[in-house]
């Protein structure tokens, strides 16, 4: 069975390999296609474009925003595929974003030396690389500090959203995500939805009220979904007349468990579903 992936960071984000070096990765792992979806920017998709030329994989140029949820910190993400990363609503939208965040990190700097751990932006954007900066950069700085054992517990300590270092971040409503997605001719998808922790019942209701702002697809194939979430979201997706999408959520080194199409290990994401998704951009990009 062919195989893909369509979600996936790199260092624009917070993944450890570079746009290029994702794609060439896929192509040696012998995927089809493979979506960058890096979260809130659309930077790395120049590179990643450019690296499959003459190839024989297919690049989809995507992104993951992070919205508002009803009654929780956390948020959620809304993946867009097959976007035209230079269209001018989509960048002003992710510009405020950038602007959010460039607010935001020197907050959690503040606050962590407050804590008594002398972090600087400095240390964090050196980490970052020129990339977009956020809490994972935080948390490996405090590993390499020696303030913390892992990524993990500097999130249980300090960054996670009841931790006294988190500072919240501005998120678009998923409607306003959704709708400037498709002005940029993206299928809006909703990712890891498993993730969310939801019944059954209210997993529909969340997907037919998301469906009702223009939501076209749900990620019902991810690392951590079991095969009853899977299965579930299946059939969901055919009930409610969304596509189905799914990817493996690899950020390299920065989440070393997480292999590019393969997930956790069980984890095949068809390539017969990009005919879908492919036919619902059509139908926007012609909008
Ligand atoms: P930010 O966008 O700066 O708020 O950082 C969000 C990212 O932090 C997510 O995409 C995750 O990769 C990571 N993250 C969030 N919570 C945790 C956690 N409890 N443990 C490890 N990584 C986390
Ligand atoms: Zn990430
Ligand atoms: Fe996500
Ligand atoms: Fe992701």
């Amino acid at each position: 069975m062919d195989l893909i992936d369509l979600h996936t960071h790199t260092t624009a984000s917070d993944g450890s390999l570079t746009p290029a070096q994702v794609v060439q990765a896929a192509a040696q792992a012998g995927l089809k296609a493979v979506a960058i979806t890096d979260h809130d920017t659309v930077a790395g998709l120049d590179q990643a474009l450019a690296a499959s030329r003459g190839g024989e994989i297919e690049v989809v140029p995507g992104v993951e925003i992070s919205v508002e949820r009803r009654g929780s910190r956390a948020g959620m993400h809304i993946l867009g595929l097959y976007l035209d990363h230079r269209h001018p609503g989509l960048l002003s939208a992710l510009e405020r974003l950038q602007e959010a965040r460039a607010r935001r990190n020197p907050q959690i700097a503040q606050r962590l030396r407050e804590l008594g751990l002398a972090v600087s932006m400095e240390q964090v954007e050196a980490l970052a690389g020129g990339g977009q900066v956020g809490r994972p950069h935080f948390a490996q700085v405090l590993v390499q500090m020696g303030a913390v054992a892992d990524r993990g517990e500097a999130f249980a300590r300090y960054l996670a959203a009841d931790a006294p270092a988190y500072v919240p971040k501005f998120r678009f409503p998923p409607d306003e995500a959704i709708a400037f997605l498709r002005r940029a001719g993206a299928v809006p998808i909703l990712a890891h939805p498993g993730l969310l922790r939801l019944r059954p019942r209210a997993l529909e209701e969340l997907l037919g009220r998301l469906k009702e702002q223009g939501l076209e697809g749900v990620e019902a194939y991810y690392s951590e979904h079991d095969p009853a979430t899977e299965r579930l979201l299946a059939s969901l997706a055919a009930r409610l007349g969304l596509v189905v999408s799914g990817g493996s959520d690899f950020h390299g080194a920065n989440k070393p468990d997480i292999a590019l199409g393969r997930g956790l290990g069980g984890l095949r994401v068809p390539a017969t579903l990009l005919a879908g998704i492919r036919q619902r951009h059509r139908r926007l990009a012609g909008e």
